[in-house]
């Protein structure tokens, strides 16, 4: 993979200020400056994609183009068996224009109806892109169930309705230190570190 220079500051592509936190705590290690979209003023693209990687490479090839820096980029979602992969690259818009999740599991929940295959998983998709446009991808996944009802508070999305395989509680019932060393986005993230430290 190319390397980030030393010194060379890396732009995390995203206008949420918890997901740019959180990537900024873990490449840490690699990367000695960073900055993000929302520090710069730069618009939120639109999501044209129809996979986690197309939509990660649009967000994170128009961040580098307008900023001029290396720019690192997630998306992520769930995807049901039962229902094909959906919500999928939709997980975030079945939550409506007020991203309402409750709404959202409860769909999920409705459309699986009766099936009994409950099977799931969660897909993170990192992308890193120059100003050039050559870009690496690096994607995590975890498998799991779909629970219904709904249980814990800890979590985000459709962390409630989620039981990763080998486990009893859900996504939102665990400690988030605990999600953060099995979630899609952290095998994502030791893939991307991985590279970042072989270049
Ligand atoms: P994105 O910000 O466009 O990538 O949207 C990702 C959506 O997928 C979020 O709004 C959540 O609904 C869902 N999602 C992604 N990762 C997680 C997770 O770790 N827990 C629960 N929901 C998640």
């Amino acid at each position: 993979m190319r390397r980030i220079l030393p010194g060379e500051r890396l732009l995390i592509a995203t206008h949420n200020s918890g997901k740019a936190r959180e990537i900024g705590a873990l490449l840490s290690p690699y990367i000695g400056s960073f900055t993000t979209s929302a520090e710069l003023g730069l618009a939120e693209p639109e999501e044209t994609g129809d996979t986690f990687v197309a939509n990660a490479l649009i967000k994170a090839r128009q961040a580098a183009r307008e900023s001029g820096l290396v720019a690192l980029a997630d998306d992520s979602g769930l995807s049901v068996t039962s229902l094909g992969g959906e919500p999928g690259i939709y997980s975030a818009r079945w939550g409506g224009p007020k991203k309402d999740f409750v709404l959202a599991m409860q769909k999920v929940h409705e459309a699986l109806g009766d099936q009994t295959d409950r099977s799931a998983c969660f897909i993170c998709v990192l992308a890193l892109a120059w100003p050039d446009g050559e870009a690496y991808t690096f994607e995590g996944r975890i498998d799991g169930q779909i629970v219904w009802p709904a249980r814990g508070d800890k979590g985000f999305g459709y962390d409630p309705i989620f039981v990763a395989n080998g486990h009893s509680r859900t996504f939102a019932e665990i400690e988030p230190a605990e999600k953060q060393t099995i979630s899609h986005r952290a095998r994502a993230f030791e893939k991307l570190m991985n590279a970042l430290a072989a270049a």
